[in-house]
């Protein structure tokens, strides 16, 4: 069948997504097609159009996705044509090491998220006599796609999905990064720099963790008003602003945790986040860069000397198949908040505004809603 999408057929900084009609391969063994209803804009298919990620191209964007499967291939027993669901811009097998140790989001599967083939190694796009793969297995920017049923997490069937969507990558991602990455515990002073999709929900984290001080550092004013809305109970401009702030708020003890999730990682930030906590504190990283660079430049004197820690986190270190649905529970009941964090709707064809927008530091989360 034919499908309209958003495709990265090159990379730079100019480079932009090319609308592009698309056949579509049916759903073969253990994969299944879904309508999607709406699909998140996040950072990480900016990085993919700059090149920061080095990607196989030409890719279908988009892995934050929420729609209706509409068909399914055989040996499929996950959904059911009509089921609600979310999809997990990791996949996950349940099987592979990673995953039986309850570390799905390092699951092997994963290995080809940039090559945006299935599992089985086959593209189930093609246009101008090309294969497409979809972008983390999955490719949302297209009114329709195939994925693996690794991928799905189905979800109840009246929860909206132009909000249920944002719990695909960003909001486990953020709100992971505060409790299960950095392990942030009641009464701590935790820094988070940068507030887009991934930094609003490390807030939202650190707020259900308990922290007394949740300090949130971004130059725009309504990035900063937002955090303070949904939990942050200070803001500043600056890394050295945050500084200041800091040392004043803790006597100069300084923070127990920080974590970077600005738009572009880059050594500058990463440096901040390390000084700026305690002895025995640790500097969690969540944000991408470009992946040649070289973005931590740190004594390892003073890291040895002050026991400090600086790790990585993938997905938040959430497990996608229940943290996604954990996500959700917390929203019903008012712990996580959602509707706040959807900032503008945009139709697949305004595609290249809403990254324009997300560049312009306009929006927290826009999120594409499709009309078919
Ligand atoms: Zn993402
Ligand atoms: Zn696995």
């Amino acid at each position: 069948m034919k499908t309209k999408a958003a495709v990265c057929w090159e990379t730079g900084p100019d480079a932009r997504w090319e609308l592009e009609e698309l056949e579509l391969d049916p759903p073969g063994e253990h994969e299944l097609r879904i309508r999607w209803v709406a699909s998140g804009l996040c950072h990480s298919d900016e990085h993919l159009t700059t090149g920061d990620l080095p990607a196989r191209l030409p890719m279908v964007g988009g892995h934050e996705g929420a729609g209706i499967v509409e068909e399914v291939g055989a040996s499929v027993t996950k959904v059911r044509p009509g089921d609600h669901v979310v999809c997990s811009f990791l996949p996950v097998c349940g099987t592979c090491r990673w995953c039986s140790t309850g570390q799905s989001n390092l699951c092997d599967l994963g290995a080809t998220l940039l090559q945006g083939s299935l599992p089985g190694g086959e593209f189930r796009f093609h246009a101008r006599g090309q294969d497409l793969g979809g972008m983390c297995m999955l490719g949302t920017f297209s009114e329709r796609s195939v994925v693996s049923e690794y991928s799905v997490v189905k979800v109840d069937d009246d929860l909206p999905l132009d909000r249920a969507v944002l719990v695909g990558c960003g909001v486990p991602t953020g709100w992971g990064s505060s409790v299960y990455a950095a392990r942030v515990g009641p009464g701590d002073t935790v820094v988070i720099y940068g507030i887009g999709g991934v930094g609003i929900n490390a807030v939202q984290g650190a707020r259900h963790a308990g922290a007394a001080n949740i300090v949130a550092v971004d130059p725009l004013p309504n990035k900063r008003e937002k955090a303070e809305e949904l939990g942050a109970t200070h803001s500043v401009a600056t890394g050295e602003e945050a500084q200041e702030l800091v040392t004043r708020l803790t006597n100069g003890v300084l923070a127990d945790r920080s974590i970077v999730t600005v738009g572009v990682v880059d050594a500058v930030v990463v440096e901040q986040a390390f000084n700026v906590i305690r002895k025995g504190g640790s500097v969690t990283i969540v944000g991408l860069g470009p992946i040649a660079e070289k973005t931590i430049q740190l004594s390892g004197t003073m890291l040895t000397l002050f026991q400090k820690t600086v790790q990585g986190s993938m997905f938040g270190s959430s497990n996608p198949m229940y943290d996604i649905r954990k996500m959700l529970e917390l929203y019903r009941v008012g712990q996580v908040k959602l509707d706040e964090l959807c900032s503008a709707t945009y139709s697949l064809d305004d595609i290249n505004q809403g990254y324009q927008d997300l560049r312009d530091g306009k929006n927290i989360r826009g999120v594409i809603v499709y009309d078919s």
